[in-house]
């Protein structure tokens, strides 16, 4: 049996990104995938929703461009075509990590990890064996229990990706993040977009002002939204509400993630409170030594980014280091609506519980300068401090690039910079990140536009 330091399953962002840095730290990886490298993240997730995203951006960019007078002609959409853009993104991505695996002298076992023994891993017929085992192994679609929804065909987000035409109608069924991220894809292609929601609002997960914005923008693109609804059905090309009916060509179910737990069965691993998640401790060890298990798998944010973070901590723990726990207030989180959004730590209520003497200041996009040229002047820069120590606690930004605006404030609570020093930086001009020194200098009653 060949035997590893760290036998790492699963090779999405919680997976791969601490294998590499396993290799660095001189350790003996191996990581086994029983679909394809990336994940959820670089093949179904992120990555193609990003691509479809810029799509349907650029087609409002030049809707927006022949009303300010630059003529392109009527405007056109090879479907086909775009996916195909979609998938060399794709390609060109997981290709890279491939390499990088190489590179990095990964052993990568392709099929389904099975843990048969503490730390035996069983790949088909084949066994390894590993000082430290990392779990990465990531969620699947969850599909609610909806009468009728077995019988008929449906998408989930991981098929959705491989759509081979631009769908006439599309219902989505659920108003999270990622619905609401495919509604703004779709919709400026052609597609008509339906969104139904049991919940009372969509985007709950988002700050109000920021779904406010979002709501509005919904409207403008046409797409429906239907809250607090009531599936009764559905059936061949409609979903049965109780006071109507909505008819689609394609159905999406978008409604939420479970975590793929069947590799822990054997393990017979402690879950968390909500006893859908493994526990796991400050360094990401499960309730058995030497098993470690990060992203969506256990609690906290569903996020790329988190899932890679956790698994860093893993590893270096793996590795005798000690590392920091990982700070859930500085993990940004972010949704790719056009404007974006963006946020991290904090929002009112959660600073307000925390005993924080909360101050909230808020600037407006609507006098930025960048933004008026932009014709991107829809969206906001709120900041939550302290104001004992004018602590930045969180942030959300709604506007043109907030998911690289937001970087600013998070780098500046990351070097335990206050508000002070947000407010005595020198902003480029123009930029929409004058917005940020501005909203700074108005907690010190020192802005100049506002
Ligand atoms: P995954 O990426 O799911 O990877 C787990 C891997 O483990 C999979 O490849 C799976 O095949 C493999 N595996 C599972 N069980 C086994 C086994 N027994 N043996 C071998 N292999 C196994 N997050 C962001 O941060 N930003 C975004 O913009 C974003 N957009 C998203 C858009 C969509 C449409 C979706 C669905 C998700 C999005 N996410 C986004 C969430 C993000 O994709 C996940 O949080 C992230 O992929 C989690 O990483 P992970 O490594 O824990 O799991």
């Amino acid at each position: 049996m060949k035997e590893f330091d760290v036998v790492v399953i699963g090779a999405g962002p919680g997976g791969y990104v601490p294998a590499i840095r396993a290799a660095q730290l001189g350790k003996k990886v191996a990581i086994v995938e029983r679909k394809k490298i990336g994940g959820t993240c670089l093949n179904v997730g992120c990555i193609p929703s990003k691509a479809l995203l810029r799509h349907s951006e650029m087609v409002e960019e030049i809707q927006k461009a022949n009303s300010w007078g630059i003529k392109t002609g009527e405007l056109s959409i090879d479907f086909p075509k775009l996916m195909k853009r979609k998938d060399q993104v794709v390609q060109t991505l997981t290709g890279g990590v491939q390499h990088l695996l190489k590179r990095n002298n990964i052993t990568f076992f392709q099929g389904e990890a099975l843990i048969s023994d503490a730390l035996v891993v069983s790949i088909g017929d084949g066994k390894i064996k590993g000082k430290d085992i990392l779990l990465a192994t990531g969620s699947t679609p969850f599909i609610p229990p909806i009468k009728g929804l077995d019988k008929i065909n449906y998408h989930t987000t991981d098929s959705f990706f491989d759509l081979k035409e631009l769908p006439k109608s599309m219902t989505i069924i659920g108003g999270g993040v990622i619905s609401i991220e495919l509604a703004f894809a779709m919709a400026p292609l052609g597609t008509k977009v339906t969104i139904i929601e049991v919940a009372p609002d969509i985007l709950l997960t988002e700050d109000l002002d920021a779904r406010k914005i979002i709501k509005k923008q919904l409207q403008k693109k046409n797409i429906q939204t239907i809250i607090k609804a009531k599936i009764q059905e559905v059936q061949k090309g409609k979903v049965i509400l109780a006071d109507q009916e909505i008819s689609f060509d394609t159905l999406l179910v978008a409604t939420g993630r479970k975590p793929n737990i069947e590799v822990t069965k054997e393990l017979n691993l402690k879950m968390d409170a909500s006893n859908k998640f493994v526990a796991v401790n400050d360094d990401y060890e499960t309730s058995k030594k030497h098993v470690y298990a990060v992203g969506d798998l256990v609690g906290g944010y569903q996020l790329a980014h988190a899932a890679s973070a956790e698994g860093l901590i893993a590893v270096h723990a793996m590795n005798g280091d000690h590392p920091q726990p990982l700070d859930q207030t500085k993990i940004p989180r972010c949704v790719y609506t056009h404007p974006e959004i963006a946020s991290f730590g904090l929002n009112e209520e959660q600073a307000k519980n925390a005993g924080y003497d909360v101050k909230i200041t808020t600037s407006n996009l609507a006098g930025n300068a960048k933004a008026i040229a932009m014709g991107e002047t829809e969206g906001f820069i709120k900041i939550i401090s302290d104001h004992q120590y004018e602590e930045i606690l969180g942030a959300v930004i709604v506007g043109a690039n907030a998911t690289e605006l937001i970087g600013e404030i998070l780098a500046m609570k990351h070097s335990e910079g206050t508000m002070n020093e947000l407010a005595s930086m020198v902003h480029a001009h123009p930029a929409i990140s004058e917005a940020i020194g501005e909203n700074a200098n108005a907690l010190l009653k020192q802005a100049i536009h506002m």
